[in-house]
């Protein structure tokens, strides 16, 4: 008897947190089991919340105030507008060295450009959210429909590149919503994420300024969910020193999983899946970097802002090997691949 009260004690205690509708309501669910920590140190994961999705709840008290749910010193770590080759791989192996998670908010054009790099993120036990199909900013989108299009289509490619499940998390590109998106993810029962410390990273782009902005930032606020850019060298590089500052500082890493996964829309899945036919029955099997040359092709193309064929991510190739490399002097190519979507 004792021994079940303890590990119903143990439970409550460890167990999954759900918030949502309401907030925040204990579920009766045991913690996933924890793969085993090398590192003595680790920062590891204090606590993973369940987050029930229904009704498009949003979080980050810099646009949405209705989830007060972090504890004193908690932290949730973000990361937008990748995978890229190295940087995201930098700070996948940054995170796994300190056995801690994170939500990576991927863009659907970057996913189908670097589909073996967002299955290693979520076969790492990382949340996938999305980030619309190519960082378009919503508010200047002419029609609701093109808005619409611009984030299903993103959620219908990064599904596509993970071939698995994701999270109906999502952040708007430059944390721009308006009425009718918010109204469509809430439709959809989509949760948006702004964020409480923004890290402006792509601004400054020095690891250091990275690492300073983020605890300067928690030391005045006290907790909050973290936004960085996993495509930029400078946070790739500024990871491992930053999750040493937050272990340090005493602050805690808290995981967001939904409690249901994405469900795509059929006509999305359906256009995403034509514009990689064509492709090599390998490509076509399974996404590869490849994929993102036919983008272009008619039943994507028209939705506008495509870039170039010159400027897409050309496949990896012997010179380019998929490791990660945090720090290591960009190429022009890299370069341009790093920055190709902001190039319109
Ligand atoms: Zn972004």
């Amino acid at each position: 008897m004792y021994q079940l009260k303890r590990a119903l004690l143990a439970g409550i205690f460890t167990g999954i947190f759900t918030v949502g509708s309401a907030l925040p309501v204990l579920a009766q669910q045991a913690p996933a089991p924890q793969k085993t920590c090398a590192n003595p140190n680790a920062l590891g994961v204090s606590r993973v919340v369940e987050i029930d999705t229904t009704g498009g709840p949003g979080f980050g008290f810099q646009h949405y105030k209705s989830y007060d749910f972090l504890e004193a010193k908690e932290v949730v770590l973000t990361f937008d507008d990748g995978p890229q080759k190295f940087h995201t791989e930098a700070v996948l192996a940054a995170l796994a060295e300190q056995c801690t998670k994170a939500i990576f908010f991927s863009i659907g054009k970057m996913a189908l450009g670097y589909p073996e790099i967002l299955r290693k993120v979520a076969a790492e036990g990382h949340t996938i959210g999305t980030h619309t199909w190519s960082h378009a900013n919503l508010r200047k989108k002419k029609t609701e429909a093109e808005a619409v299009d611009e984030i299903e289509r993103g959620m219908s490619a990064v599904k596509r590149a993970v071939g698995g499940p994701i999270a109906p998390f999502f952040r708007f590109p430059e944390l721009a919503d308006s009425p009718e998106t918010i109204k469509h993810l809430q439709d959809r029962n989509v949760a948006m994420f702004s964020t409480d410390i923004d890290s402006f990273d792509f601004k400054f782009r020095s690891s250091e300024h990275t690492v300073k902005a983020v605890i300067d930032r928690l030391g005045k606020l006290g907790k909050g969910i973290v936004l960085m850019h996993d495509i930029q060298p400078s946070t790739a590089k500024a990871i491992p020193a930053l999750l040493v500052a937050l272990k340090q500082g005493g602050y805690k890493i808290v995981q967001m999983k939904p409690k249901a996964p994405l469900q795509t829309l059929p006509e999305f899945d359906t256009a995403i899946e034509s514009s990689v036919k064509g492709l090599s029955s390998a490509a076509n099997e399974r996404p590869t970097s490849s994929v993102v040359r036919t983008v272009s092709e008619p039943g994507v193309s028209k939705l506008g802002g495509e870039p170039p064929a010159a400027q897409m991510i050309p496949a990896p190739t012997a010179a380019q090997p998929d490791t990660p490399a945090a720090g290591k002097a960009e190429t022009a190519n890299d370069q341009r691949q790093r920055t190709w979507f902001w190039q319109k």
